[in-house]
């Protein structure tokens, strides 16, 4: 077997590795990138692009029925020609992927190496059965892997992920979404929205990553008209028959329901791929479920030189998230033992839902209870949302009750994903909601709401001081 003796290893190339790989490189060390599966990033081969490239043509089918309110009817039907739509989602996804593997591509050969690697002892990985790899410092980059329940393992091929999707050639006539997290909601409605027959079984009351119970309701409400979103299932049975699978299950108001689908969509979380690098050969401290204890402001784990980045370390398992972390990490790789914490970003997340969802900040659930206002707009009655015929949303902002600074927002409603920036953006800025206040609104726009909603917690700030 051949050993390699390198100052930085880092184990997978995916959106928090190739920083990772950029940024030790950039400090002067040598640097060996391990990648055991497909290059291409999780995100661009079977995680954001393709998703929003199937929502896209959603979106393309929702718009075409939704346009008599307007005075303008499409006289013949709307046909969604299921093959054309996968045929578009995986050509435009081979492009995106195309432009990741022309970057590994230009990463000399002996940068890099193909082959799963796990941990021998602490300094010492072996990828494969073919090389040994001695690194003084290492970055764990492992990303993260669905989780399949025990009850859906027996279903063989009718149990699919969301990886199975951006393969399909067409689109199946009835499915069944385990899970209402954003992964599942935002595929659920897509497949919905294009004549398949969906029904989303969620748990706990979950819908997405909300956590404002206001806002959750409303979005269980706004979703459920386009397909079935049980937000409180309890599945009893799962049966395969034939080639459809047979679920019974018990909803949130205790109704027994049985339906047969084409596939069950597993979306029901993800976890670290950590699990699978024979960490017990190393002294690095566990937690409970086998996960290296790690500080989340240096990534390091303990006072080791390892550094754990993106979906492995499951902090925040977002794209730019990881990939922020992939640079701090192979900075501090490099750098060890100066290892400095990394800045984070205001914290922004988005459903890619119609309408969308969106979070800024903190969390509601998160906010000590007497430490804020909220203030509310609804964008039923918002006036460009109702030009457009988009008017359907609910959105909550919070403000420090002491210092008047802007802490977070929850919501659904329309162009969230661009409103979400200027929250964050107005966070970072560690802006007051007066501050915020004072930026242009243009009319008719749809931050308006947004301002309505900003206005409505200085409202709120008022009413206190009485
Ligand atoms: C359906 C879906 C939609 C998403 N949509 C969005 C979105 O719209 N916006 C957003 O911000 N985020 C989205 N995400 C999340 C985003 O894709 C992830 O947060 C991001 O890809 C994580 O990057 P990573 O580098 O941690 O993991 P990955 O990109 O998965 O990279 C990890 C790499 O490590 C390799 N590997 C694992 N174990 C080993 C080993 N032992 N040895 C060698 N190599 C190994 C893997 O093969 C993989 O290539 C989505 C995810 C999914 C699944």
């Amino acid at each position: 077997m051949k050993t390699v003796q390198i100052d930085v290893a880092i184990i997978g190339a995916g959106s928090a590795g190739l920083p990772a790989y950029r940024a030790a490189k950039a400090a002067g060390a040598t640097v060996l990138l391990i990648e055991g599966g497909p290059h291409g990033t999780t995100c661009a081969r079977v995680g954001c692009m393709p998703s929003k490239l199937l929502i896209a043509a959603a979106e393309a089918a929702h718009s075409a029925t939704h346009t008599i309110p307007f005075g303008v009817h499409i006289d013949g039907s709307v046909r969604v020609d299921g093959r054309e739509v996968m045929r578009r989602v995986k050509s435009e996804r081979d492009r995106f992927v195309g432009f990741v593997l022309d970057g590994v591509e230009a990463i000399p050969e002996h940068e890099k190496i193909t082959g799963y690697a796990h941990f021998i002892d602490d300094g010492l990985l072996q990828v494969d059965d073919h090389t040994r790899v001695r690194a003084r410092s290492i970055v764990v980059a492992t990303g993260s892997s669905p989780v399949i329940p025990l009850q859906y393992r027996a279903l063989g091929d009718r149990a699919i992920i969301n990886d199975n999707v951006f393969e399909w050639n067409d689109l199946p006539r009835k499915v069944a979404v385990v899970g209402a997290g954003v992964i599942g909601l935002e595929l659920g409605q897509a497949l919905a929205y294009l004549g398949v027959d969906v029904t989303v079984l969620g748990a706990r009351g979950r819908v997405g990553p909300l956590s404002d119970p206001a806002i959750k309701a409303y979005a269980e409400k706004a979703f459920n008209a386009s397909y079935r979103l049980e937000t409180r299932a309890e599945v009893e049975t799962v049966e395969r028959i034939g080639n459809s699978v047979h679920i019974r299950y018990r909803t949130g108001t205790g109704d027994v329901v049985e339906d047969s689908f084409d596939y069950v969509l597993v979306a029901a979380g993800r976890k670290s791929n950590v699990d699978r690098l024979g960490l017990k050969n190393t002294s690095l401290k566990l937690d409970a479920d086998g996960n290296p204890v790690f500080d989340p402001r240096t990534l390091q784990a303990g006072n080791h030189p390892v550094f754990i980045a993106g979906d492995a370390n499951g902090i925040l398992p977002i794209q730019h998230e990881a990939s922020d972390e992939g640079r701090a990490a192979g900075t501090n790789a490099a750098h060890f033992p100066n290892v400095l914490p990394m800045i984070r970003r205001a914290p922004l997340s988005i459903v890619f839902s119609h309408p969308r969802m969106a979070m800024v900040g903190a969390r509601h659930t998160d906010l000590p209870p007497q430490s804020f206002v909220t203030g509310e707009v609804s964008f039923e009655d918002q006036g460009r949302s109702r030009v457009m015929l988009r008017n359907q949303g609910l959105m909550h902002v919070y403000v420090d009750k002491n210092t008047r600074m802007f802490l977070g927002a929850e919501w659904i409603g329309p162009d969230a994903e661009h409103i979400a920036h200027l929250l964050a953006w107005a966070l970072q800025m560690n802006l007051t909601v007066d501050a915020m206040l004072e930026m242009p609104f243009y009319h008719p726009v749809v931050e308006e709401g947004l301002r309505a909603a900003l206005r409505d917690s200085v409202a709120a700030l008022k009413a206190l001081e009485k």
